[in-house]
């Protein structure tokens, strides 16, 4: 996406009145250790336990996520102690003297698929939760109640990033973190009773491979930055004018090599971290990722762009064009009229579907302009053929068969907020991302039921700068800011919404576009500590929103950060 819309000032005045409420409520006493997100309820019991390299990780049965929650536990356990620790199986149903026990019996249902309740005592540790991603988030719960050292390590990635680094002198915001934790012989917890689940189902962020090309180690690396975060879905946009960077067995052609650097030189000048021989992922790639992401409870949603931001397609000449008095136009737009057009999209599809078992997938579907079809002689005589009225009925039909094909294979469709223009399919998931201008577009579609996602420009557009004194910021997109302060205010439900159902938002998601962004630790920079407001939005109950409180807490999560070798943007004074 590249149009953007001016912030709407009123945040402002929603910020004022969190920090009122922040004043008036109760501040933490320095023994609640500063957890992110905040937890549903925590009390501290008395006296403390040490993890130690001996320090027995146990679950119960022969669930496999179980397994890989202990497994990453114990993987993150043996980075800050740099000595292994093993994740074990066990048959035993009650605490473990000295050990950290996961189980799901006997867990309360009513925590539901994420939820976990995590006790420490001065004799051990149970994370007891009805489904393993519970188990693994409370593993992560345990890991913010050590010192940060716990979060020792750069992320979990097999190989080193790939490419060559081709900065003379990185700006501090190419420059990777490296962690420079020493590691511990012990980790001191404070005894704990925590309950907890998060408020939302759909806790995502976004990245853009299509705008700068990241390599999948570099993706993974994202993947578990997210996961320390109780983040569980990242979409990736795949697909766009640029670029197309999944690799599509039967039409090999939508990725030559150097594809970006041939369709568009200018484009990469930005691009100055990597050279990398080739703009795509293999579907091996993409399925290892997967793979990667699930043993984190991460889901990768991806983006697959139509019938807008298209160039690719038809450059590739995948897709035909619309013909407009008898030639091919150069148009970025899909031709919704041609029916080969559905063939080698279901055909697209068919392979999408084989890498990534995501119930949602996306099609995109913004920004098309619609201006072509109604002067394409084919789109004009499907609009006749179908009875549609004009080229919005045109998408609609467009999107309605795409998320019929969708629906037949048992996934279901999510687009940007202009699928609720021209009428989604009931079952689809609208994303609202234009702040104002689609407010009462969503407020219709919820009345009518639909499910939606919240990620709007004007709090959770994170390739905005971070701070109004641009001059010592990186590059983003635009002039618009987003403060730290600014994605915190983010209202996840609006009062229009919450009136109808507040139960129709599956959750939010914070998005960084890829077209200003130079490295990928610019990248990581962009997304933190913006990401940590993403995190608590999604997970945290809601409750008047504390953002002194959360700034507070967040002092001690940076060094987490640093710990675990995460680039974030340091805060500064506009962001107390
Ligand atoms: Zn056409």
């Amino acid at each position: 996406m590249n149009t953007r819309i001016p912030i709407p000032g009123g945040f402002r005045w929603a910020v004022m009145i969190v920090a009122g409420l922040a004043q008036a409520l109760t501040v933490l006493g320095n023994t609640t250790p500063a957890l992110l997100p905040e937890p549903v309820s925590l009390s501290v019991t008395g006296g403390q336990f040490a993890i130690t390299p001996a320090t027995r990780v146990l679950h119960i049965g022969d669930d496999p996520r179980l397994a890989d929650a202990a497994t990453y536990l114990a993987q993150r356990l043996s980075q800050a102690f740099d000595q292994d620790v093993v994740a074990e199986r066990t048959d035993a149903t009650v605490a473990q003297p000295g050990a950290i026990l996961l189980t799901t019996v006997g867990a309360d249902a009513a925590l539901g698929s994420e939820g976990y309740a995590l006790t420490v005592a001065n004799d051990g540790v149970v994370i007891r939760a009805p489904m393993a991603a519970g188990a693994f988030y409370g593993a992560i719960t345990l890991l913010q109640l050590a010192p940060p050292v716990a979060f020792r390590g750069q992320a979990l990635v097999e190989n080193k990033p790939g490419g060559t680094l081709t900065i003379p002198a990185p700006r501090p915001c190419d420059q990777p973190n490296l962690s420079t934790a020493k590691p511990v012989t012990a980790l001191t917890v404070p005894c704990v009773s925590i309950t907890d689940r998060p408020r939302f189902a759909w806790r995502g962020l976004l990245i853009d491979p299509a705008r700068h090309f990241w390599t999948i180690d570099e993706l993974k690396a994202y993947v578990d930055s997210m996961a320390l975060h109780k983040l569980n879905s990242l979409q990736i946009h795949l697909t766009d004018h640029q670029n197309w960077c999944v690799e599509i067995m039967k039409y090999p052609e939508l990725t030559p090599e150097k594809a970006m650097n041939e369709a568009d030189p200018q484009r990469l000048s930005g691009q100055t971290y990597y050279k990398l021989a080739r703009h795509y992922y293999t579907q091996e790639e993409l399925k290892s990722l997967v793979g990667y992401a699930a043993k984190r409870f991460v889901n990768i949603v991806p983006e697959i762009e139509m019938p807008g931001h298209a160039s690719a397609l038809m450059r590739a000449k995948v897709c035909p064009a619309c013909l407009v008095d008898g030639k091919e136009s150069s148009s970025g737009e899909i031709c919704p009229g041609n029916e080969k057009t559905y063939t080698v999209l279901q055909d697209i599809l068919d392979e999408v579907l084989a890498i990534f078992p995501s119930r949602y997938i996306h099609i995109g579907a913004d920004e098309c302009s619609k201006k072509i079809w109604g002067r394409c002689s084919q789109c004009r005589a499907r609009m006749k053929s179908e009875g549609l009225d004009d080229v919005t009925a045109l998408h609609g039909y467009f999107v309605g068969r795409m998320s019929d094909y969708l629906q037949r294979n048992d996934r279901t469709l999510v687009g940007w907020d202009e699928i609720l223009e021209s009428g989604a399919k009931a079952g689809a998931i609208g994303m609202y991302w234009r702040s104002g201008t689609s407010d009462e577009l969503v407020r219709r579609a919820a009345k009518n039921g639909q499910r939606l996602v919240m990620t709007p420009t004007a709090h959770f557009y994170f390739d905005y700068v971070q701070s109004p004194d641009k001059e010592s910021e990186p590059v983003g997109f635009g002039r618009s800011v987003i403060t730290l302060k600014t994605a915190y205010a983010m209202k996840p439900v609006p009062e229009s919404i919450s009136q109808i159902d507040p139960g129709l938002v599956l959750g939010i998601q914070a998005n960084l576009w890829g077209e200003r962004m130079q490295s990928f630790p610019h990248v990581l920079y962009m997304t933190w500590p913006r990401a940590c407001a993403v995190s608590e939005i999604g997970w945290s109950p809601e409750r008047p929103r504390d953002y002194a409180g959360f700034f507070q807490r967040l002092q001690s999560h940076l060094e987490r950060l640093d710990a675990a070798g995460i680039k974030y943007r340091k805060p500064t004074a506009i962001d107390r």
